[in-house]
């Protein structure tokens, strides 16, 4: 709270009165103090990769450059943090892009069974790890009205963390269920889980459970704030069920637009 006090005087100094103005602040100052804390965030993220490349680029000018072994490999960490810092301006983009007024969604109508189906497949082909992929998938279509270049980076997220997170040897299960006219779709993981206490706070912008441990795999600490964001465009929510050392798993939901016989649920 803040308040300003005015004091009514009369020529002859007298004073005859006092007006009080008492403004809320607190609504404010909470947005002014994560604004602070964002542009914070986001120099402190800048500024780690700045400084390896930097000490690097140093080595390298002072002769580093000369050894045939040395010198790739220092190319090699200058390359990677290159493409983290892209990736996080990315991310940064794509949130102002969503907190502008003018944002909008490009939704059309898909069958989701197909349009999840065919994401789980591309991670399915390309993934490195020995990691198992289950599918329990209703028989039935159901149409969702969705952004889907929106929805496939937030499954691409969360099925990237999952994988992340997982031990060698696990398993990913993918799913969606139906009831009246939301669906609910899952992707769990038997990883390492979430502690309880950091459960809430993962959709945060920049949160990470594991700082040293999100950055070395690469993470920008975005991936689940776009998602939120995404999925609350979409008039849907998602959140977090998760066991330390047991595993993780990410719902979120949609709205359905039309089942297979054509009929508006
Ligand atoms: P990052 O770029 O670090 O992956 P995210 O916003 O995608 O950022 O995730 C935030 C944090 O949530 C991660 O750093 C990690 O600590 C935790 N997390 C997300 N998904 C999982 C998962 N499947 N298992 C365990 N921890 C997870």
């Amino acid at each position: 709270l803040r308040a300003n006090f005015s004091v009514i005087q009369k020529e002859t100094g007298f004073v005859n009165g006092l007006i009080a103005v008492i403004h809320d602040n607190t609504e404010q100052e909470k947005i002014d103090m994560e604004r602070r804390d964002f542009v914070a965030n986001v120099s402190h993220e800048l500024r780690t990769p700045l400084t390896t490349m930097s000490s690097y680029l140093e080595a390298l000018a002072d002769g580093a450059w000369k050894d045939r072994e040395i010198a790739p490999a220092f190319l090699q960490v200058t390359q990677t943090e290159t493409k983290r810092m892209i990736r996080l301006v990315n991310d940064l983009l794509q949130l102002s892009k969503m907190d502008s007024r003018d944002y909008k969604l490009n939704r059309e109508i898909v069958d989701f069974k197909q349009f999840f189906n065919r994401i789980i497949d591309r991670f399915e082909l390309s993934k490195s790890q020995n990691v198992s992929f289950h599918r329990v998938l209703p028989e039935k279509q159901y149409f969702v009205e969705i952004d889907t270049d929106k929805l496939t980076q937030v499954i691409d997220n969360i099925i990237s963390n999952a994988l992340k997170y997982s031990p060698d040897g696990g398993n990913i299960r993918f799913g969606f269920t139906v009831k009246d006219t939301h669906m609910k779709v899952m992707v769990s993981d038997d990883g390492m889980g979430i502690p309880s206490a950091n459960v809430e706070r993962i959709f945060d912008r920049f949160y990470r459970v594991d700082r040293a441990r999100a950055r070395s795999m690469g993470g920008t600490g975005l991936g689940l704030a776009i998602a939120r964001e995404m999925i609350e465009a979409h008039g849907g929510s998602i959140w977090v069920e998760s066991e330390e050392g047991q595993g993780t798993t990410v719902f979120f939901t949609l709205e359905i637009e039309i089942n297979e016989e054509g009929e508006w649920e």
